[in-house]
């Protein structure tokens, strides 16, 4: 019999599954609305394709096949993590792309402005800028944001056809929808294989080892993709992946 998932894990997926019913309940309608209304067009900035600006890129597993095919050296762990074991072992869900040497930590596909892997490009990049999660304003108060960035980056108020409108705001519903399961399935797994090795999350060890590796520090990072850990020494110029752990991850530098 598998041991039982501890209460914080349990805690935190019955909240993603409350999230995951409210993005459900969420009108189609309403978010092709709001698309029509911004009119968001790209001026080919390059901004979101840096985690200055929008953080890492988020993939999704399904992402991850398409990704290699186009560069076998091209992933990473994404830099925050979600957990870490009183060992000093960090915990993370799925990968993100490497970025380049830049200060800006560009994503290691925009090639003069252009992304080189368009057509395959991750869901993330696919919905962009377009979101639909609930987060906390300003103040304080929980609501949906429906664009990313508004205001910071292309041009507003062009025309967007009401039917391309509803086909983009069910893409973001569906990407939005798989970002979830997929947390939850982490959640799971985690708060399982947590119980099975009696490990436990420890901030203060978390904010230890963070700062020693700012510092310069090798940590050890394991990253839940297609259902099981991968691990990876991250430092801090170059991670690469264990060799002995499942799935097709790569090495290389920053
Ligand atoms: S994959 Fe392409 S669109 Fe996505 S962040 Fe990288 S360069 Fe930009």
């Amino acid at each position: 019999m598998s041991p039982s998932i501890p209460s914080p894990f349990t805690r935190r997926i019955s909240e993603r599954r409350k999230e995951l019913e409210a993005l459900q309940a969420y009108p189609e309608e309403k978010l092709a609305s709001v698309i029509e209304e911004v009119g968001f067009s790209c001026m080919l900035c390059g901004k979101c394709c840096t985690r200055d600006f929008n953080g890492h890129v988020l993939l999704l597993d399904d992402d991850v096949a398409r990704m290699l095919s186009r560069d076998p050296e091209c992933l990473e762990p994404p830099p925050v993590y979600d957990l870490c074991d009183q060992h000093g072992t960090f915990y993370v869900s799925g990968y993100t792309i490497r970025t380049g040497q830049d200060m800006e930590g560009t994503c290691k596909f925009l090639e003069h402005g252009r992304c080189r892997v368009y057509a395959d490009r991750p869901w993330v990049c696919r919905v962009y800028p377009y979101m639909l999660h609930r987060e906390p304003d300003e103040r304080g108060e929980v609501d949906w944001r429906q664009i990313s960035g508004l205001d910071q980056h292309g041009e507003y108020h062009s025309q967007i056809p009401p039917e391309t409108a509803r086909d983009i705001a069910r893409d973001v519903k569906a990407f939005e929808t798989a970002v979830l399961c997929q947390e939850i399935a982490f959640l799971e797994y985690i708060g399982e294989y947590f119980a099975r090795h009696s490990l436990r999350h420890v901030r203060k060890r978390f904010d230890d080892r963070m700062r020693e590796h700012l510092a310069g520090a090798d940590i050890t990072v394991k990253v839940f993709f297609q259902g099981s850990l991968e691990t990876w020494l991250v430092g801090g110029h170059y991670s690469e992946r264990r060799p002995g752990t499942n799935g097709q991850g790569s090495s290389g530098n920053r």
